[in-house]
């Protein structure tokens, strides 16, 4: 082959060489499809600072208790609850939610150990998550602020100092059962206080008593949330609860 010739192979040679790379280089990605048709998510507002989400159940907002029973006792004052003569008890039942509640243990402390600020979260009128001044206070560990009580201690003790405001952010998964009431799945819970994690997706063995051992209820599925009264005046404000599904197609 003259040297001419050859010189323009090799330059038409490297010009598509470099092109397909090029082309392999800049084209365009094909995009995944997981192939689910899923539905749009449903639009809600978030609310401004202690506001609910638009799509939330208010249980308390400073003014009414008329979402609760047993609540003879108690008192209103300054937009927050007082708790007092036994517990109140949602007049509905819920079983996947996420519940936002705000609780301040009292300024003066009294007591100690499970004596002091005590109170408490039932989920499902069932697994209690602890409410106690945990701060320089000694107890038991799964009696503490932020555990699941006589079941699992908090990752890390973040309580506030007494009489200050604390938040506790908390998803409950329900249980679920077979058909014979033998347990599926068991109920679980993350729980942010005061926006630090304290229970990571944590399996719930049952309920959570003083006395006895952990126990589900076969086919107990859904249930009131219940704030304990405990002997101590314990405060409660935004009480919000937003029921949960699973994302559908
Ligand atoms: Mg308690």
């Amino acid at each position: 082959m003259p040297v001419a010739l050859r010189s323009s192979a090799i330059v038409f040679g490297m010009t598509v060489l470099v092109s397909s790379l090029g082309y392999a280089f800049f084209a365009a990605p094909q995009e995944w499809k997981s192939g689910v048709d899923w539905h749009e998510p449903a639009i809600i507002t978030s609310g401004d600072g202690p506001a609910p989400p638009s799509d939330a159940i208010v249980l308390f907002d400073g003014k009414s208790l008329d979402a609760w029973d047993g609540v003879g006792k108690w008192k209103i004052e300054n937009g927050y609850a007082v708790t007092g003569g036994g517990d109140a008890i949602t007049k509905q039942e819920f079983a996947d939610c996420q519940l936002h509640i705000e609780f301040a243990t009292p300024e003066k402390v009294e007591g100690s150990s499970q004596g002091r600020g005590n109170s408490g979260v039932f989920l499902m009128n069932t697994f209690e998550v602890q409410i106690l001044d945990s701060f320089n206070n000694e107890t038991y560990f799964d009696g503490q602020c932020g555990g699941i009580y006589k079941q699992r201690p908090p990752l890390v003790n973040c309580c506030r100092g007494p009489g200050e405001w604390q938040a506790y952010d908390i998803i409950l998964h329900a249980p679920q059962f077979h058909t014979n009431g033998t347990l599926k799945r068991p109920a679980t819970v993350t729980i942010l206080q005061n926006n630090v994690l304290v229970q990571d997706h944590l399996e719930l063995l049952g309920d959570t008593p003083y006395t006895s051992a952990p126990y589900y209820t076969p086919n107990v599925v859904k249930g009131p949330i219940r704030l304990q009264f405990h002997g101590n005046t314990v405060k409660y404000r935004n009480i919000w609860l937003r029921e949960l599904a699973a994302p559908h197609v």
